[in-house]
């Protein structure tokens, strides 16, 4: 495969993490962003140490200003993005009646807002060069809905149309826009449900199990090859099996 400059948002994270290993060991030059250099600089001499390299610059991609910088400074370091994951995420789950407009606010600003604030810096300069791979990493609760959760659905369902229309004015340009959506991942942001809960969440997946971050990290490299370059606005689903709708 060609070794390609990635932008990966939210690296640091479970997911994040086992996608920039992954994208690495593709041979691709790998960036993410932090917002905590002290916990991110452990990261790295963590990956550094598993034979992985990445790029660590500062921003919160939730804020367009700090996004194009990044976007910028990891230009400046590795050369133009060409594969962007848009994996960065939180969740501020409540039930809608008892939720607070900061909650919808940070959620739709961080997973759905930076969607824009990072893709805008990136796209002309894929357009230009007529090659690019952007993947958003949404969920399969923005397909099914969840109780507790309709800050996170709307944002991760909002992914997708974004994903589907971004496809469509960029296909002449050599460019895939694809949405993985996964199903429960062992990752802290799961491991934090309380157990009888989890325990539930499991009965549910056909697998028997929860999916791990290198299996997200997979479904999320399967679009980055040449190969892959008539696969565009697609949602591929990674859940075991527990929603099998679009
Ligand atoms: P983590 O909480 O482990 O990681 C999230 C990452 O996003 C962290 O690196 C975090 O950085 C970063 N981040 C959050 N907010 C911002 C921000 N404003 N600016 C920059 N970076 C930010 O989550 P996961 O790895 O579990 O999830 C990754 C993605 O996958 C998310 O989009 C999530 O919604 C999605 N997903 C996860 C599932 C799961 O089961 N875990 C299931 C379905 C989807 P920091 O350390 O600074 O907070």
């Amino acid at each position: 495969m060609t070794s390609r400059v990635a932008l990966v948002t939210g690296g640091t994270g479970g997911i994040g993490t086992a996608i920039c290993a992954r994208l690495a060991q593709l041979g691709h030059r790998v960036a993410t962003n932090y917002r905590n250099e002290e916990k991110a600089r452990a990261w790295q001499s963590q990956m550094q140490q598993s034979g992985v390299d990445v790029l660590l610059v500062p921003g919160d991609v939730g804020d367009a200003a700090q996004a194009e910088a990044l976007v910028r400074e990891v230009e400046g370091k590795l050369g133009p993005v060409e594969i962007l994951v848009n994996n960065a995420g939180i969740t501020r789950d409540t039930t809608f009646h008892r939720m607070r407009a900061e909650q919808w606010n940070e959620v739709i600003n961080t997973n759905l807002n930076s969607v824009f604030n990072m893709t805008r810096p990136v796209i002309e300069g894929m357009r230009e060069r007529k090659w690019g791979r952007i993947v958003q990493i949404s969920s399969i609760n923005g397909q099914k809905g969840q109780y507790g959760q309709a800050n996170y659905a709307a944002a991760k369902a909002g992914m997708h149309g974004f994903t589907i229309s971004l496809a469509q004015e960029n296909a002449k340009f050599g460019i895939t826009v694809n949405t993985v959506s996964p199903g429960y991942i062992g990752t802290e942001m799961v491991m934090a449900v309380p157990e009888d809960v989890r325990n539930k969440i499991v009965a549910q997946i056909p697998t028997g199990r929860l999916g791990t971050p290198e299996e997200i990290a997979y479904a999320v490299t399967f679009f980055m090859p040449d190969e892959a370059g008539w696969i565009t606005g697609t949602n591929l689903s990674a859940n075991g099996g527990q929603y099998m709708g679009w």
